[in-house]
């Protein structure tokens, strides 16, 4: 996922950048309106963070010009906290609004709510509750903490969150991980089922990865 932050304080900016670095997302800065609606308009951004008050161009100049071609989720920023500038912002298509000082994990759960609301099959991080599947890096979290997994481990976590919440059988599941002509002994599933549990669940409260019995597995929040 592509974050775009249109900020002309750059200590906020590095600050917002480093915590979502850390969240696994690909964060590019402009630091004036002219060059953040430039990028907006020119490169494939999942979400804008945009600063109202900005030299060259504002951020409600910007969003003007921006929705005029282009529907990216936009997050506006503010000093004010005042109902006008809420409106007029949400008025020139602005997806939501967040009035500075905030806290950063507000910040970050509004920009996972934006993302959350992006077309299915278009998006390359997967999220259950606190775990995050990103497609593109090939990386597994949990809240802060990395998780690392062998090739195949991904690959059957990935098969997993693309179909959460559905049960998948151990047929299944071999079919789409291993050769076809794999000898198709159901038990290396359990296997490779119980080693992504151990990774993404035994040091978790909430478990994530349920096996429903004579049938198969599923990963969902059941919380
Ligand atoms: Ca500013």
């Amino acid at each position: 996922m592509r974050i775009l932050i249109v900020e002309d304080e750059l200590k906020m900016a590095s600050y917002l950048r480093k915590g979502l670095t850390e969240a696994s997302y690909t964060v590019d800065i402009a630091d004036n309106g002219r060059d953040g609606l430039f990028l907006a308009l020119h490169e494939n951004f999942d979400l804008v963070v945009l600063d109202v008050m900005l030299p060259e161009l504002n951020g409600f100049e910007v969003l003007r010009r921006l929705r005029v071609q282009k529907q990216t989720p936009v997050l506006l920023l503010t000093a004010r906290d005042t109902i006008d500038d809420k409106v007029a912002g949400l008025e020139l298509g602005a997806d939501d609004y967040l009035s500075k000082p905030f806290a950063y994990a507000e910040f970050l759960a509004r920009i996972r709510s934006l993302l959350r609301r992006a077309p299915r099959g278009t998006r390359d991080v997967l999220t259950i509750a606190d775990l995050e599947v990103d497609l593109i890096r090939r990386r597994v979290r949990r809240g802060e903490t990395r998780i690392d997994l062998t090739a195949q481990e991904f690959a059957l976590l990935q098969l997993l969150a693309e179909r959460q919440g559905e049960v998948l059988t151990r047929t299944f599941i071999t079919s789409q991980i291993w050769d076809m002509n794999f000898d198709s002994d159901t038990n290396v599933v359990d296997v490779a089922v119980k080693r992504v549990r151990a990774k993404i669940d035994n040091s978790f409260d909430k478990k994530l990865l349920h096996t429903v019995r004579g049938m198969g597995y599923v990963l969902e929040d059941r919380s």
